[in-house]
């Protein structure tokens, strides 16, 4: 069946929150550009809207009720956030979930180094990207350098009008006759991938002993001792991210749609954790909603998807429910049900080939939901169980909340992978679901404005009317 523009049905009323809410997520969008800036940003939202840290409950042993807000930060860099329904956890629990890293190029541990007067830093690419894209643009750099003290600097240079801009050189074209003959899978390659960064020497007396034999390098590591305390050494224990610089822009002439870094998974993590926010006092069901990192490197590591982080959690808020048994723990987790929430290929009218009209996403058609991912008939993905598709039609449909169904690209085109499966091995329902994005992976995603408003609506409806 095709599905209807989800633009047609909005009155003026419906068009202004459409837009006001976009300008919500285009501001988090600028602010948040790494999984440790989203954490932080959305702890700090969190926490004014009256949820609570669960370390200073558990150390405290205070009692939670319907009604609670609590949160678990796991490292900086992922939130659980759960409020406590009125039903028994053994019940089960309505989950939203979305992964807050995205792809982007990270330093070295031993990043810095000259070459012919020019001062670079190695870079080792995060996720899946064409990497030819990522040259000749604005780059900024955002992360923590740990010193060997402990202390910790923040670091974002990159974003301010006033601050300088990185980036990666590109060859001339006119120079380029070999690599444009070449497969777009090593145009450019991931070693070649290095982030200008200076190109002035520091100066040093007239007949100094000890001339500098680096002396661009030494520019730079002068400027980071100055600006932020830190030595080349401290690169050892750093987390330095290369994204692109710039805020998140409205797109095309109509501002129907949003450009910027970071929509894949940001466009679910934002309204997945403003959904909860828009919840009732009490709800039924316990409802939460969990960000986590490393989903673009396959959701492995303490903060990613395979973790023990979420388990653990739901078992220490049983625990202050009064609730807490391992049998208890383990039906809390198969009763529950999840909307596993990560962006979806739009159909391009560049790119018709790789997409069945049929059975795509198309823009401005509200939430994908696909049933399964995978690849190459369908292996490694989550199949969500018919009766659950169901059961979340009947409330969209209630709530007339704009939904369609898609899969990622023709059979045998492609394919890839989310965290639905991860949950799914807990024998609870998961149904992979999320905002149709163009240019996935690219430095500059675009999606619709009506695609992250449906989603806010839809998770707002499945947190609440899920049984
Ligand atoms: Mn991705
Ligand atoms: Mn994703």
């Amino acid at each position: 069946m095709e599905r209807e523009n989800a633009w047609k049905k909005y009155s003026d009323a419906d068009m202004e929150r459409v837009f006001a809410f976009s300008e919500e997520y285009k501001s988090f969008l600028t602010n948040c550009k790494t999984e440790r800036e989203v954490t932080d940003f959305t702890v700090k939202e969190i926490e004014a809207a009256g949820y609570r840290n669960i370390d200073a409950l558990i150390e405290n042993g205070t009692e939670l009720r319907a009604g609670d807000k609590v949160y678990a930060n796991n490292m900086g860099k992922g939130i659980a956030m759960f409020q406590i329904g009125s039903e028994s956890f053994e019940k089960g629990m309505n989950i939203l979930g979305a992964h807050i890293d995205s792809p982007r190029l990270d330093l070295k541990q031993n990043p810095l180094y000259e070459d012919t007067d020019l001062a670079l830093l190695e870079t080792h690419y995060y996720g899946g990207i064409k990497k030819y894209q990522w040259t000749a643009r604005p780059m900024a750099i955002h992360g923590v350098i740990c010193r060997e003290d402990g202390t910790k600097v923040t670091i974002s240079i990159g974003e301010d009008p006033e601050d300088p801009v990185l980036g990666i050189s590109d060859l001339l074209i006119h120079l380029a006759a070999k690599q444009m003959d070449k497969k777009g899978s090593v145009v450019v390659e991931g070693e070649d991938l290095n982030v200008l960064v200076g190109s002035m020497p520091v100066k040093t007396e007239k007949d100094a002993e000890d001339e500098e034999k680096e002396p661009v390098k030494a520019m730079i590591l002068k400027i980071l001792k100055e600006k932020y305390g830190v030595e080349d050494a401290d690169f050892e224990s750093s987390e330095l991210e290369i994204v692109p610089a710039g805020p998140a822009r409205d797109y095309g002439l109509d501002r129907s749609m949003i450009m910027s870094y970071g929509h894949d998974d940001r466009v679910c993590a934002f309204p997945s954790y403003k959904a909860m926010l828009e919840l009732p006092e009490t709800t039924a069901k316990t409802c939460v909603c969990l960000l986590v990192d490393k989903e673009e490197i396959g959701s492995m590591g303490a903060t990613g998807m395979q973790s023990m982080f979420f388990e653990n959690t739901v078992a220490e808020v049983m625990n202050l429910c009064g609730d807490y048994s391992e049998l208890g723990l383990r039906r809390a987790l198969r009763n529950s049900k999840m909307l596993s929430s990560d962006v979806s290929a739009a159909f391009d009218p560049n790119y018709p080939s790789v997409m069945e009209k049929n059975n795509c996403a198309y823009l401005g058609k509200g939430p994908v939901f696909c049933k399964y991912t995978g690849a190459r008939g369908k292996a490694g993905s989550n199949d969500a169980n018919a009766e659950y598709i169901s059961e979340i039609r009947a409330i969209f449909n209630k709530d007339n909340v704009s939904y369609q169904t898609g899969e990622l690209g023709k059979v045998d085109e492609g394919g890839g992978g989310t965290i639905a499966y991860i949950m799914a091995n807990y024998g609870m329902n998961v149904i992979d679901s999320g905002v149709a994005v163009l240019n996935m992976h690219a430095p500059n995603e675009i999606i619709s404005k009506a695609d992250i408003y449906e989603a806010l609506m839809g998770y707002v409806s499945f947190l609440k009317n899920i049984k």
